[in-house]
């Protein structure tokens, strides 16, 4: 049977962190110091867990944190990673009126889809040795084109010219599409809307806006502080007419061109427009714990259950239960919203 929880979405996408350790202190994410909170796991048990899920039919595995690039061997680990045959599922009929999806399994022949999210501060030297291990793309996270107002986000002097360097080190080595997500915080950043706009069209990148999330570590959200996809269409406007782009239901971000067709834009909006009801994700944190969603308020110990020496068909059932208890939506902003057991950079984004 596929993978897919009660609600009926099929469950195809994996994002696994490898690290909680972060070299950046960004405003809306963490704050303290650079160490780990929870820890990581051998490069082997990851392995084994992902081998797992790719029989179950997960067809797409993000690797992110804290940050990815700071774990010695991550482009060995991609390279094990690219050895992997997914089964394939595809969601048929595309979609219900209910708004959900069923799934049924395929032969594929694809490639396992393995990408990375990172800040990119150490990128530029990894590029080319993570595209030729495997991987097929790359995200890096860049909230300001400005870099003193770069720095004022990341609370690290001088990442800047890094992050740059690593974001045209990773189109040099194909690693394509290449995303630069940008987390709009009001009073830090929504002056760089435009620029991002422009930052686009010149470097030849898929700019996404993402709304702020109450997933902080210094618990500042409060819904004045989200910019919103209404407001960041409307400013990107000021600039030039955007022309909206048919994105998969699956996906997160709603996607625009520019109306003479240079450059991309994207827009990740689940405060304002929330796309739970398509949510195709599980995680696993860096210390080997699955959450079923960003704002779950508990875990499920798969590590712990590897440990206790369950065989790989008592890991599947594990996890066949596990994703059952998947939620049906978040509630940021409602009386009953109840905030996440871990904070961003401990869950993995
Ligand atoms: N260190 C890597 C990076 O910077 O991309 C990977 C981990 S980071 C937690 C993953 C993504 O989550 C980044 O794009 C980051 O901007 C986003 N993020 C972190 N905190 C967020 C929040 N409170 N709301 C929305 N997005 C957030």
């Amino acid at each position: 049977m596929p993978l897919h929880d009660k609600y009926g979405r099929p469950i195809t996408d994996l994002r696994l962190s490898i690290t909680d350790r972060c070299n950046y202190k960004c405003v809306y994410c963490r704050t303290g110091n650079e160490g780990a909170l929870y820890g990581d796991l051998p490069f082997e048990d990851y392995l084994r867990m992902v081998r797992v899920l790719v029989d179950m039919g997960i067809t797409k595995i993000r690797l992110t944190g804290g940050e990815p690039l700071l774990r010695k061997g991550v482009v060995e680990f991609v390279g094990e990673l690219a050895k992997l045959e997914p089964q394939g599922l595809k969601p048929h009929p595309p979609s219900g009126s209910n708004g959900t999806a069923k799934a049924v399994p395929f032969p594929n022949s694809d490639p396992l889809d393995i990408a990375l999210t990172t800040n990119g501060h150490l990128l530029a030297d990894l590029a080319q040795p993570l595209k030729s291990a495997g991987l097929t793309r790359v995200t890096v996270s860049m909230d300001a084109v400005d870099p003193d107002r770069f720095t004022r986000i990341t609370r690290v002097p001088g990442g800047f010219d890094h992050v740059l360097a690593g974001i045209r080190a990773a189109r040099r080595a194909g690693l394509w599409p290449l995303k630069v997500n940008c987390v709009l915080m009001r009073g830090f950043n929504e002056d760089q809307i435009i620029p991002f706009g422009m930052f686009a069209r010149e470097e030849g990148v898929i700019v996404r806006f993402i709304e702020f999330m109450p997933l902080e570590e210094d618990r500042v959200w409060s819904p004045a502080t989200v910019v919103t996809l209404d407001e960041i269409l409307a400013r990107m406007a000021e600039y030039r007419p955007l022309v909206e782009i048919p994105h998969a239901r699956s996906e997160t971000a709603r996607r625009y061109r520019f109306d003479d067709g240079v450059g991309e834009i994207g827009i990740i909006a689940p405060v304002s427009h929330p796309f739970c009801g398509h949510c195709s994700r599980i995680r696993i944190t860096s210390d080997g714990k699955i959450r079923t969603c960003l704002f779950s308020v508990w875990d499920h110990d798969l590590h712990g259950q590897m440990q206790g020496g369950a065989s790989d068909e008592e890991l599947a059932e594990f996890i066949r239960g596990v994703v059952q208890k998947k939620e049906e939506r978040h509630h940021i902003g409602e009386p009953d919203f109840v905030p996440a057991s871990r904070t961003m950079v401990h869950i993995g984004g």
